[in-house]
C-alpha cells in the first residue's frame, strides 16, 4: 500500500458490501451525534445481528470503530472511520454536531470528503497551541499551518496512523518534533491534507 494515495481506512478492512453497508450506518450515526446499537445497526442495514456483532468485532480490530458496553451488554458503536462522540483534544463541529475525532487530519479531511461546512480545533505537539481549522464547502481555509503524514507502519488504524497525524502551527514546530521523534512520514499543507481526506473517506460521501 502506497501512503500517499488510496484510503486507509479501507485498505484496513475487507470490501464486502455487508462490511460496507455497516461502516456507513455507523459514520452517518456518528455524524449526526449519536452512538448507535448494533441491534439498530442491523435494522438500517438489514443485516443478521450476529453478522453485524462478528464485523463490528474486526473494525475494532481494524482500529476503525471504537463500541462501548451498556449495563445489559448491549453493544454500541461510539466512534466509526475517525469521528467521535468520545472526548478527544482534536473538535469538530459538523452538519450541526460537535464531536471530536481520532487525529488532527479528520478534521481537514472529513468535512472535505463530505462537502461540507465544518470548524474544528487541535492542538499543535510542539507548543501545545490551539489550532483552529475551517472547511467551507469540502474546501479547507489555509491558514499556513502544515499536516504531518506518517508513514503507513500497519497495525490498528487508530493506534498506528492516528496518534502523528497531527497539525502543527508552521513548518518550524513540525520540524522540531520530526527531529526529536525520528518520525517517519512526510509534511502536508491543509490543502494536501483535504486531498487526501477525499480519498480517504471516499465511500462515505451521502
Ligand atoms: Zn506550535
Amino acid at each position: 500500500m502506497s501512503d500517499t494515495s488510496g484510503s486507509i481506512l479501507d485498505a484496513a478492512i475487507d470490501a464486502e458490501p455487508s462490511t460496507l453497508a455497516i461502516r456507513q450506518a455507523a459514520f452517518r450515526a456518528i455524524l449526526s451525534g449519536i452512538a448507535i446499537d448494533e441491534a439498530r445497526v442491523a435494522e438500517i442495514t438489514g443485516l443478521d445481528t450476529a453478522l453485524v456483532g462478528s464485523t463490528v468485532d474486526r473494525l475494532v480490530a481494524a482500529g476503525i470503530a471504537t463500541t462501548d458496553t451498556g449495563p445489559a451488554g448491549e453493544r454500541s458503536i461510539d466512534g466509526s472511520e475517525g469521528l467521535t462522540v468520545r472526548a478527544s483534544k482534536h473538535a469538530i463541529s459538523i452538519s450541526g454536531s460537535d464531536l471530536h475525532t481520532w487525529c488532527a487530519f479528520d478534521v481537514v479531511g472529513i468535512p472535505a470528503a463530505l462537502g461540507l461546512d465544518a470548524s474544528g480545533s487541535t492542538r499543535c505537539p510542539t507548543c501545545g497551541g490551539a489550532i483552529e481549522l475551517e472547511v467551507r464547502k469540502g474546501e479547507v481555509v489555509d491558514s499556513g499551518a502544515i499536516g504531518w503524514w506518517p508513514s503507513a507502519s500497519g497495525g490498528p488504524v487508530i493506534e498506528a496512523f492516528c496518534p502523528s497525524a497531527s497539525i502543527f502551527c508552521n513548518s518550524e514546530h513540525l520540524d522540531e518534533w520530526r527531529t526529536a521523534n525520528q518520525a517517519e512520514g512526510t509534511a502536508r499543507t491543509l490543502v494536501e491534507l483535504a486531498e487526501a481526506g477525499r480519498e480517504t473517506w471516499s465511500s462515505f460521501r451521502a
